[in-house]
């Protein structure tokens, strides 16, 4: 039997569903769809976005209500006009098969007659943001005295943008003996304190543990210096080439600064912030939905109620001021069972915030090395490897090309082809990295933040200055060094013993290795006329002067000469990935729901 059948949903919602490949409840479903079936609890759902929250509220109100009558008898409160429209969505889609099931979305920053004669029509399920629905409760155009359900979907985003006395109102029109049902990624006390003010013994369900977030999301974060944050970015990023991200930023301005470059680099990026008009987000966010945008550069009230499904990564490019933004940023990844990466990119100072993070989340995050251009050339390579393998071939249009192609290379072997054909882009990138240096913070650096940050939480660890300098060789793996190798070498030449060298962190086409602070006078000095294979040897005090401004010898980013598919855009840009390009501009005042503007607001919440 079908698992929801045995849920208790009924036969033509179940095939209504089963079109839009729902095969078995989501755990928030399994456990809320029984309870909430019964109609007659309030209910607390601590969960996640992304868990298929809206079916576990929307198909029991679809068995509950009366649709033979038409007056409101669901009412659905929600934080953004995004989600607004998806839940309208959703609701219709799952009763696609029963008769005169009437829904209709009220938000704001759209005709609000259009809203007026769709609720005059006739309406069962009203599913709206607060500001609107107050203007229209205020017009005395809509009568909830025989409501039997509200919904508070994502309570915490609605007390975050202030519409607590909005949602107040709200309710003081609607029954007593109404149920209500509250949703909510997070229970901070705010959303404590509403559920009992609203509700009575509510059936309280928490998917997970509390304020762990989605278990499916790995949680990293790199250490860089401020200098190299968006070079340390752009590597990310092209360690994974087939990334769809949001990258949030803390201000509207860091948010457009980082878009723009990006841009320009040739990155498939555009802006989503406070500034934009409302068609403006709109524009931004369809060209995302559908996949024309690779990065989505956001603010987190501009992204509130983001709802795209397959998001690969979410860039903590500036970290949050609260911990509860950070569980709403990385739950715009692994939505729907997938798997996704919050990524933070820090600097050394700021390790304390990911240890409170980990502390609020319960989860512990991973440290990564952010790649070398030589890891980066690599993933590319076999990228484009991956993309020939398994690209689809319309035979039809590229046959009449095929015997002038094969004249091309008549003469040339299949090794060499391919050689050929892979370095068209791999060329590129190898350029562009050939001398790329180590973007990681200096390890002393994050050594003793570490420590200053273990010190401030009261983790013990000895403090102290590190035994070790860290110095830089201009010899690496493309030498045919490995870790031992280079030790042989270091040691030979400079006779000191290998029992006093420290970590050896082995690149392309360099190394870091680290030496007493008593041999650093002698190591230097034994270098000093070295040749290897007829090249200089060259021998620093690592973090000075390592930053890609200074190495990448000025060439261009890969990405702007355009890619592999790669179009040519208006403004004479070349993207790669066939993604399409009308840019959106920036002016316009963009106000919410209520008309006030929330991103200017001072946060109430707790801070770091
Ligand atoms: P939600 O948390 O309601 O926004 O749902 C997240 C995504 O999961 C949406 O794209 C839903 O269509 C999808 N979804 C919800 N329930 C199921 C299910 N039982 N099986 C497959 N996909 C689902």
């Amino acid at each position: 039997m079908n698992p929801f059948i045995e849920l208790g949903i009924r036969h033509d919602i179940v095939n209504a569903i089963s079109e839009l490949g729902f095969e078995n409840p989501t755990p928030i479903q399994e456990q809320s769809i029984p309870v909430l079936l019964t109609g007659s609890n309030d209910f607390v759902g601590l969960a996640q976005t992304g868990t298929g929250k809206t079916a576990a509220f929307g198909l029991p109100l679809l068995e509950l209500l009366d649709f033979e009558e038409n007056y409101p008898q669901a009412l659905i409160l929600c934080p953004t006009r995004e989600l607004c429209l998806q839940i309208t969505n959703d609701i219709k889609n799952y009763a696609k098969k029963m008769g005169n099931v009437q829904v209709v979305a009220v938000y704001g920053g759209a005709s609000i007659s259009d809203q007026l004669r769709q609720i005059r029509r006739g309406v069962q399920i009203v599913v709206a943001t607060p500001g609107r629905m107050l203007d229209i409760i205020n017009r005395k155009a809509i009568d909830f005295s025989k409501v039997k359900f509200v919904v508070l979907d994502e309570a915490d985003e609605m007390l975050n943008m202030g519409f607590q006395e909005d949602i107040d109102s709200i309710l003081s029109t609607t029954p007593e003996e109404k149920k209500t049902w509250l949703f909510s990624a997070t229970m901070p006390a705010e959303v404590r304190r509403i559920a009992k003010k609203y509700m009575k013994d509510p059936f309280e369900l928490t998917m997970g543990e509390k304020n762990t977030g989605n278990v499916n999301i790995e949680h990293e974060y790199y250490i860089v210096r401020a200098r190299d944050k968006y070079a340390a970015f752009k590597r990310i990023v092209d360690f994974n080439p087939d990334i769809f991200g949001i990258v949030f930023c803390r201000t509207k301005i860091e948010t457009q600064d980082i878009a723009e470059a990006l841009i320009k680099d040739g990155y498939n990026a555009d802006s989503l912030h406070g500034d934009l008009s409302q068609q403006q987000r709109d524009k931004v966010m369809k060209r995302y939905r559908e996949r024309n945008l690779q990065l989505l550069i956001a603010t987190d009230v501009a992204a509130r109620g983001i709802d795209v499904n397959d998001v690969t990564h979410v860039i903590n490019y500036s970290l949050p001021d609260e911990i509860e933004n950070y569980t709403h940023r990385s739950g715009r990844t692994a939505r729907a069972g997938k798997t996704g990466v919050s990524i933070s990119i820090i600097n050394a100072k700021e390790l304390g915030k990911i240890r409170q993070i980990e502390r609020g989340l319960g989860k512990r995050f991973v440290k990564v090395e952010i790649p070398t251009g030589f890891d980066v050339c690599e993933k590319q390579l076999f990228s484009i490897v991956h993309k020939v393998h398994n690209v689809e071939v319309n035979e039809q249009q590229i046959e009449q090309y095929i015997p002038r192609i094969m004249e091309e290379f008549k003469d040339m072997s299949k090794e060499e082809f391919i050689k050929r054909f892979a370095s068209i882009e791999f060329n590129r990138f190898l350029d562009y990295y050939k001398n790329a240096p180590d973007l990681n913070a200096p390890i002393e650096e994050g050594r003793r933040s570490e420590r200053s940050d273990d010190r401030s939480f009261d983790r013990g660890g000895s403090v102290g200055k590190s035994e070790y300098a860290r110095l830089f060789i201009n010899l690496g793996s493309v030498d045919e060094f490995n870790r031992g190798d280079l030790l042989g070498y270091i040691c030979n030449q400079t006779k000191i013993s290998g029992r006093t060298v420290g970590k050896i962190d082995v690149k392309g086409v360099y190394s870091f290795f680290e030496v007493q602070h008593s041999d650093v006078e002698k190591v230097t000095a034994a270098f000093k006329e070295a040749e290897f294979k007829g090249r200089p040897v060259r021998i620093e005090l690592a973090g000075e002067g390592t930053s890609d401004n200074r190495s990448s010898g000025g060439s261009s980013h890969p990405r702007r000469e355009g890619g592999y598919n790669r179009e040519r855009s208006g403004g004479g840009e070349r993207r790669e990935g066939g993604f399409n390009r009308d840019k959106s501009g920036s002016s316009g005042g963009f106000r919410d729901f209520s008309g006030k503007r929330r991103e200017d607001r001072p946060e109430r919440r707790r801070r770091f």
